[in-house]
């Protein structure tokens, strides 16, 4: 794989998976690899937040729109950052679908958590019907505009993009390294129109039943930065031979 300027990044959503053995086993793994030339994060449901140690890095599934008070049930970006968590999943094609977020709601949750310093993984992606029916750039566009016409392209400085067709989600049906790559370039392009630096440098993830067997291709396309791993995030032994696919 030819060596990229920007730093690749794995990153692990355990949806509502796993258990303390699960984060003793990770951790285990993943303290004995070396992974020096990339960021491997981990996205545990929140009970499990305070039992990993510093070695590795922090990423919650979802955040409150809002700073404190009467929100029962929701968690907010100060309380993850007592827990140094450092990156936020945003946009999940689940939450999306499970909790009726609409892309003014994402882009609201991104700005909460620019605004307290931490990095969001906005996650935008297609159903299938759309891209049979061609206007899967038209859907993505809309999707990253939503967010752009809220926080300004310049603050895409600090986010990290994954791009998660929701027909690849939890189906074993990857997108061909083609079919990823192609989606990476116009979203750095579509950034592009706006600023060239922020298109160029941004991490952008490819997310969809990603395994040990398919994630060096993957991660080998010209605008893929690595990869927003669920299942295959379960075993600490698959999730680490991704992350080495990553760590070139
Ligand atoms: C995900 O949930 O973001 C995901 C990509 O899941 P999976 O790897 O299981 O397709």
């Amino acid at each position: 794989m030819q060596t990229k300027s920007r730093r690749q990044l794995v990153a692990g959503n355990w949806k509502m998976n796993g258990d303390k053995a699960l984060v003793e086993q990770m951790q285990k793994h993943l303290n004995a690899a070396n992974l020096e030339n990339m960021d491997v994060v981990i996205c545990p449901p929140f009970p499990y937040f305070s039992l990993f140690n510093s070695a590795v890095k922090l990423g919650s599934q979802n955040i409150s729109q809002f700073d404190s008070g009467a929100h029962t049930g929701e968690v907010s970006v100060s309380m993850l950052k007592e827990f140094d968590c450092e990156y936020v999943i945003l946009g999940h094609s689940e939450r999306r679908a499970d909790n009726f977020e609409s892309d003014e709601l994402v882009a609201s949750k991104v700005e909460q958590v620019l605004k307290a310093e931490l990095t969001p993984i906005l996650c935008v992606g297609e159903p299938e019907s759309v891209r049979e029916n061609g206007t899967l750039f038209d859907y993505i566009a809309a999707q990253l505009d939503a967010v752009l016409g809220r926080v300004g392209v310049s603050q895409f400085s600090n986010i990290v993009l994954a791009y998660e067709p929701i027909w690849a989600i939890g189906t074993g049906k990857t997108a061909s390294p083609a079919q990823a790559q192609e989606v990476h370039a116009f979203i750095r392009a579509h950034l592009a129109k706006q600023d060239d630096n922020i298109a160029a440098n941004i991490v952008i993830l490819y997310g969809g039943s990603v395994k040990g067997n398919n994630a060096q291709e993957l991660f080998s396309q010209a605008d893929v930065d690595g990869g927003l791993i669920g299942g295959a995030s379960l075993n600490p032994e698959d999730f680490l031979s991704i992350c080495q696919a990553a760590n070139q």
